[in-house]
């Protein structure tokens, strides 16, 4: 076995890396760019080489300065992660020639699926069930209009050299096909360098659902059954889980069968994925082979047992699989969630900057449920603009899915994350969505649901009620300590009444609150509810029981209540004596300042340019400026129709959130 290797990546892959070296007994190396020199991979691993400036393009993803850090830190063996040269040829020439172990599949294989024309191909003539569509490329727009017609509509345009989402779109007819065949040859241009575009079916109703698979140097291949990746924005995976809900043992079977004999055509060893697209009838169609560690790959390990790095390191150092196809069962149900620095009141656009707190559910495995969170970042550490969003993989398992979403509800409303915007509530809102919850979803899931994008959440009746129980045994609490800050120390209960009235999403509850040693019934129009808790004024997070059952609040202080986040709702919760309650209501409610006549910024970034000139009309959805931020341009645009009066920012500029770029009239 090795005694030393080299992570060539950064974040959380990184230090999950590390745990696994760590738990056989290899030392690790990390690298780190300018901008990670107080990472946490770089504090976890036993060295650490700097390789260059913040930007990927001028660190970790140069073969040169990669080679070099193998070479002064003497590691035997290199994990590339995933993402940056984790699906790079040349590198695992390099390390070959160097006479290094690269742990992921041989090279041979990364070139062969790193085309999807290539590698559809070879799927065909491993008896893989491919997509329907045209095998060769379109040289024009004509061209391109024909073979859809061919194929039949609705059609995928896609690039050979795609990946990540990108030079991907849906034609339904001809006008769509002619522009989707150049918009996406465009993006593969711009983004790989490679503009050759293909053809097939678009398959409707579709989910994605992937095979694991794991192979050795001595012929043997298996695979560790689905994940379901059908939770997607833009293309890009949110929430995963496995087993899919969808998929019954004999659709399984043949995947994962399918999965295996495409894996041993390319002479594949390592850990791999094949993905698939799945109709409504559970037919399946190959997509493509991802020949690294997956992103979602926790998922797998906890419904299997396995340590999916660990294997790799293994058969990378020459072992043979421990195991058979016939030791590999299907364990409980796993959740994952990514949990992204991505603001999803504003569009989900990236928010960078520092984590002032960071306090994430504690990881647990028991028989009857697990909590898992990889992640690369700490409190008071920032997120900075250089790479990818991502802040940390929330898993949960437990015997079954319902009982696995319910443990990720938990989790999520315990996981506190403050500083910087993240789409923690959006998540929350897709468990408790029903769509999700019957496990019926498409990978349209988002777009369909959520057309408008994310505005927040509206607690059911039952969750309010239980919300507006423990905010008034939490009131009573917080006046028990004022009334005793404030001196009164004899008698001090009495100070504080039973009747409270209650005020959350617009709806007023009367309660009358009976306290005793270890909590309160708090009696209720329809019913009584118990709340116990430990609750201490001052703690963001309040862990309660309301009958028994448990409710986890984040609490933040306002005027005559609290601010509650809870499920991806964000509320105002007011608790008043009657009397406070009567003269409330006579109070006109106040607004908040009126922000539409101003562009603000909606992160820190830079000003890439501005598109239009004071004085100028414009219309709802035109572009009016680019801002960058964490390696993305983000296109602002108007929200209505209108005449912009001064211009306050220029291309160049450094803004920080919540500046103004331009006013309208
Ligand atoms: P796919 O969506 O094709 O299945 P994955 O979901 O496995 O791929 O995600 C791979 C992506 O993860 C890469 O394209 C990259 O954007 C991102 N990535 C690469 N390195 C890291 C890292 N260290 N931390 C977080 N994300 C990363
Ligand atoms: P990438 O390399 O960018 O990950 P994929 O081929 O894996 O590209 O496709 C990404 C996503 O696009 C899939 O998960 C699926 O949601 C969707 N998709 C791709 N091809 C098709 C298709 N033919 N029909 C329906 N959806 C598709
Ligand atoms: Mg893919």
């Amino acid at each position: 076995m090795f005694k030393k290797i080299l992570i060539a990546n950064r974040g959380e892959i990184a230090c999950r890396v590390i745990k696994t070296a760590r738990k056989m007994g290899i030392k690790t190396v990390a690298i780190y760019s300018d901008a990670d020199r107080n990472a946490l991979h770089v504090k976890m691993a036993d060295e650490a080489v700097h390789i260059g400036p913040s930007p990927a393009n001028q660190s970790y993803i140069v073969i040169d300065k990669v080679m070099e850090a193998v070479r002064v830190s003497g590691a035997e063996a290199v994990h590339p992660g995933y993402g940056f040269l984790s699906e790079n040829a040349k590198f695992a020439d390099a390390l070959a020639e160097a006479g290094v172990a690269f742990i992921g599949p041989p090279k041979g294989a990364i070139e062969a699926m790193g085309d999807k024309i290539t590698s559809k191909k070879l799927a065909q003539e491993a008896d893989v069930s491919t997509v329907p569509g045209y095998m060769g490329l379109i040289e024009d727009v004509e061209d391109a209009v024909k073979t859809s017609n061919q194929v039949g509509y609705p059609v995928m345009i896609k690039a050979s050299a795609g990946g990540g989402g990108k030079g991907m779109r849906i034609a339904w007819n001809d006008a769509e096909a002619r522009e989707g065949f150049q918009s996406s040859k465009n993006e593969a241009a711009n983004s790989f360098g490679d503009d050759r575009i293909f053809i097939e079916k678009f398959i409707t109703q579709p989910r994605h659902i992937e095979i694991q698979v794991l192979a050795d140097g001595h012929g043997n291949a298996v695979y560790l059954h689905e994940r379901e990746c059908s939770i997607q924005r833009r293309n890009q995976k949110v929430i995963e889980e496995a087993p899919s809900p969808f998929l019954d043992a004999e659709t399984r079977k043949a995947m994962g069968e399918q999965s295996v004999a495409l894996a041993q055509a390319v002479d594949y060893t390592s850990a791999g994925t094949v993905e698939f697209i799945v109709d409504g009838d559970r037919n399946f169609y190959f997509l493509e082979m991802n020949t690294r560690l997956q992103v979602e790959h926790p998922v797998t390990e906890l419904i299997t047992g396995i340590d999916l790095v660990e294997q790799m390191i293994r058969v990378a150092a020459g072992e043979k699989l421990p195991f058979g196809q016939d030791d590999l069962k299907i364990n409980g149900w796993a959740m994952e969630s990514r949990l992204y620095a991505e603001d999803p009141y504003r569009g989900f656009l990236p928010s960078i900057g520092r984590l002032t707190r960071y306090r994430p559910p504690v990881e647990e495995a028991t028989p009857t449920r697990a909590v898992r969170n990889d992640t690369g970042v700490f409190e008071g550490g920032e997120i900075s603009m250089y790479y990818d969003p991502m802040i940390a993989k929330l898993c949960t398992w437990a015997p079954d899915r319902a009982t696995a979403i319910e443990e990720m509800r938990l989790a999520l409303d315990g996981f506190e994350l403050e500083g910087i915007g993240h789409n923690l509530p959006f998540l929350a809102a897709v468990y408790d969505h029903p769509k999700f919850t019957s496990g019926n979803m498409t990978t349209a899931f988002i777009e369909e649901e959520y057309p408008e994008g994310f505005e927040g959440v509206t607690l059911g009746e039952e969750d309010c009620m239980r919300v507006a129980a423990a905010a008034a045994a939490m009131h009573r609490v917080a006046e028990i300590r004022r009334t005793r800050i404030s001196g009164r120390m004899d008698n001090h209960e009495r100070h504080v009444g039973e009747d409270w009235v209650v005020k959350l999403q617009g709806h007023a509850h009367d309660v009358k609150i009976n306290a005793d040693k270890s909590g309160a019934d708090v009696e209720m129009s329809d019913r009584t509810r118990r709340v116990e808790s430990d609750w201490t004024p001052g703690d963001p997070l309040a862990r309660l029981t309301v009958d028994g059952s448990p409710l986890v609040l984040k609490i933040g202080k306002i005027s005559g209540g609290f601010r509650v986040r809870y499920r991806g709702a964000d509320i105002k919760v007011h608790v008043r004596t009657p009397r406070q309650a009567e003269l409330a209501d006579l109070m006109p409610e106040k607004l908040p300042p009126d922000t539409s006549k101003y562009l603000l910024c909606p992160m820190p970034g830079l000003i890439v340019k501005v598109d239009v000139a004071e004085g100028d009309q414009v219309q709802e959805g035109q572009a009016l400026c680019t801002v960058e931020a964490m390696k993305m341009e983000n296109i602002l645009r108007a929200e209505k129709k209108g005449v912009v009066k001064a211009i306050k920012a220029g291309a160049g500029d450094s803004l920080a959130v919540d500046e103004v770029i331009m006013e309208f009239e």
